[in-house]
């Protein structure tokens, strides 16, 4: 999945990605509460493949994973924050 930004920078996401950093509840817990993916190593095949993307209004995309997993919505600014280009690693490391 690429995304072009409004400033010119592109961001190209690897499902795998992604599901890594699904922001549900369940994938990432909440309230201090860790989730499912804090105990997992390893993604199965349906896990980290898609069926569609859906746009949520302008606040960001839902995907739908191939295991049924749709409840997890990314946020542009999670998003952005998440790009996995050196420019952005440099940045997120240099913090
Ligand atoms: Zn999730
Ligand atoms: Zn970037």
């Amino acid at each position: 999945m690429t995304i072009q930004w409004a400033d010119g920078h592109q961001s190209a996401y690897d499902f795998e990605l992604l599901r890594w950093n699904c922001p549900c509840a369940e994938c990432a817990g909440e309230m201090g509460i860790p989730g499912k993916l804090a105990t997992t190593s390893e993604l199965s095949d349906e896990q980290i493949d898609l069926d569609q993307i859906e746009a949520v209004g302008l606040f960001g995309v839902r995907p739908y994973w191939k295991d049924g997993h749709s409840t997890g919505i990314y946020g542009l600014s999670f998003l952005r924050a998440i790009c996995p280009c050196d420019e952005c690693a440099a940045v997120r490391a240099a913090r």
